[in-house]
C-alpha cells in the first residue's frame, strides 16, 4: 500500500471523456488500495482563453491600456482548474469512488504575494491526510493557491506541476505520478530526432537543465522542488490504455522516473541534448576592463527584467581593454539595445553588436563529472558538419553551444548520434 500523487495535465482533462478516461487511472490506483492524492490542470486551452479575456477587458472598458490588476488576473485565470477538479470528483463519484474537490484556499496551500508567478510557502496537509486515510481520493485543483493578502494566487504557466511536487512533499508520497501527453522524457526532441529514445531514469540535475532549456515535459520550478524534496516523479502518458499490463506497477511503471543520481546505477556520461531556440547575441567592443564593469553592464539589464544567459568574457590583451558578450531571448534583445545605450557612458564600451534567430544546443550528463573529452568530441562532431560555434557555456553537467538558427536540428541530431544515444 502507497500513498501517491497523480497529475493529469491539459491534454489529459480536455474534455469529459478525457476526464472519465482520468477516473479509471485513478480507479485503478485505488482499486489497489493506495491512498490518492489528484492534481488536475484546467482543460487545455482554457487557461490561454482565459488570459485573453483579462488582457482584453480593460480595453473594451474604456481604457487605452491593457494594464490589469494581477489579484483579478489571478480571479479569473484559477477558475480553470476549479471546473476540472469538480468534474472530476463528480466522475469518480459516478464510479462508486468516493471523492472530493479541494481548491487552493481550503486545503490551504499558501503562497507569497507574487500574483500571477506566486511560490508555495507552506501546505497544511493534515485535513486532506486524514480523509485520505480513510479512503476518500482528494481531488486538487492544480496552479492556485492562497496569498498572504488571503486572496486566490496562481503559480505561473505550467504551475500545476509545481502543485502536484509540492503536494507530493507535504502528504510525504511514495511517488509523484505525471502523467501528460507524452510517455516520458526523451534524449532529445522526438519531433527532431526520431531516434530519440525514452529515458528509463533520469536525475533532478540533469532534468533540471532539459526543462530550462525547453524540454516543456514540466514546469522548471516543479523539477526544483523534486530535487529539494527528493520527490520520486514519474513522467507518463495518460492516452494508454489505463487498464493495460503494468499500468498499476507500483516501483516500474511505465515512464520516466526522475530521481535521485544515487539511483542510477548504470549511469551514461551524456543523458541527453536540449535546444532553445530564439536566442540574440550581444557583444560590448571594446569595453573598459576594470572592476565594475560587468557590475554596470549587467545590472540595468536584471533590474529592466532582461533574462541574460551565457556569458562570455574575453582577457583583454593589455589590460585595458576587454570585449563581452551575451544571449538573452531573442524577443528581449531590443530592449537590452536600449538599455545599453541609456548607460553607454556609464559602462565604457565603443561599439555594441548584436545578432539574432540564434540557438543554443545543450549537451547534459551527470556522468560528464567524472569523464573527460567529452566537449571535444561535442566539437569535434560539430566541426565535421560544418556547423560554426559562436559561443560556449559549461557546467559540471552541461556543455552549451551558440550555433546559427538554421544549423539547429542538424546539430541535435549530430550530437545526439556522437555520444550514441540513438542506439542502445
Ligand atoms: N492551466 C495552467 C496553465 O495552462 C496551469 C497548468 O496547466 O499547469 O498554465
Ligand atoms: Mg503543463
Amino acid at each position: 500500500m502507497a500513498r501517491i500523487v497523480m497529475k493529469f495535465g491539459g491534454t489529459s482533462v480536455a474534455d469529459l471523456d478525457r476526464i472519465k478516461n482520468v477516473a479509471r487511472h485513478v480507479k485503478r490506483e485505488v482499486d489497489a488500495g493506495h491512498e490518492v492524492a489528484v492534481v488536475v490542470s484546467a482543460m487545455s486551452g482554457k487557461t490561454n482563453e482565459l488570459v485573453g479575456w483579462v488582457q482584453n477587458i480593460p480595453k473594451v472598458a474604456g481604457a487605452n491600456h491593457s494594464i490589469y490588476d494581477a489579484r483579478e488576473y489571478d480571479a479569473v485565470v484559477a477558475s480553470g482548474e476549479q471546473v476540472t477538479s469538480g468534474l472530476l470528483a463528480i466522475a469518480l463519484q459516478a464510479m462508486g469512488i468516493n471523492a472530493r474537490s479541494w481548491q487552493g484556499w481550503q486545503i490551504p496551500i499558501r503562497t507569497d504575494n507574487a500574483h500571477g508567478a506566486a511560490r508555495i510557502l507552506d501546505i497544511d496537509g493534515g485535513e486532506m491526510v486524514r480523509r485520505m486515510k480513510e479512503g476518500q481520493v482528494a481531488v486538487v485543483a492544480g496552479f492556485q493557491g492562497l496569498g498572504p493578502d488571503n486572496r486566490v494566487s496562481t503559480l505561473g504557466r505550467g504551475g500545476s506541476d509545481t502543485s502536484a511536487v509540492a503536494i507530493a512533499a507535504a502528504v510525504k508520497a511514495d511517488r509523484c505520478d505525471i502523467y501528460t501527453d507524452v510517455d516520458g522524457v526523451y534524449t532529445t526532441d522526438p519531433r527532431i530526432e526520431p531516434k530519440a529514445r525514452r529515458l528509463k531514469k533520469i536525475a533532478f540535475e540533469e532534468m533540471l537543465e532539459m526543462a530550462s532549456l525547453g524540454a516543456k515535459v514540466l514546469q522548471v520550478r516543479s523539477v526544483e522542488l523534486a530535487m529539494v524534496f527528493k520527490v520520486r516523479t514519474f513522467v507518463r502518458s495518460s492516452f494508454e490504455d489505463p487498464d493495460a499490463p503494468g499500468m498499476g506497477d507500483l516501483l516500474n511503471p511505465p515512464g520516466t522516473l526522475i530521481c535521485d543520481e544515487e539511483e542510477i546505477v548504470e549511469q551514461e556520461v551524456v543523458t541527453g541534448i536540449a535546444y532553445a531556440k530564439d536566442e540574440a547575441q550581444i557583444s560590448l567592443r571594446r569595453l573598459d576592463d576594470r572592476p565594475g564593469v560587468s557590475a554596470a553592464i549587467f545590472g540595468p539589464l536584471a533590474e529592466s527584467h532582461i533574462n541574460v544567459d551565457m556569458i562570455v568574457q574575453n582577457i583583454s590583451e593589455d589590460g585595458s581593454k576587454t570585449d563581452m558578450t551575451f544571449t538573452v531571448p531573442s524577443g528581449d534583445a531590443e530592449k537590452a539595445l536600449r538599455v545599453l545605450g541609456e548607460n553607454k557612458e556609464k559602462i565604457g564600451y565603443d561599439v555594441v553588436q548584436s545578432e539574432s534567430g540564434l540557438v543554443k544546443v545543450s549537451v547534459i550528463g551527470i556522468g560528464m563529472r567524472s569523464h573527460a573529452g567529452v566537449a571535444a568530441t561535442a566539437f569535434r562532431a560539430l566541426a565535421e558538419k560544418g556547423i560554426n560555434i559562436k559561443a560556449i557555456t559549461t557546467s559540471e553537467i552541461k556543455i552549451s553551444i551558440l550555433i546559427d538558427g538554421p544549423y539547429a536540428e542538424l546539430a541535435v541530431r549530430t550530437l545526439h548520434s556522437c555520444y550514441g544515444l540513438d542506439k542502445s
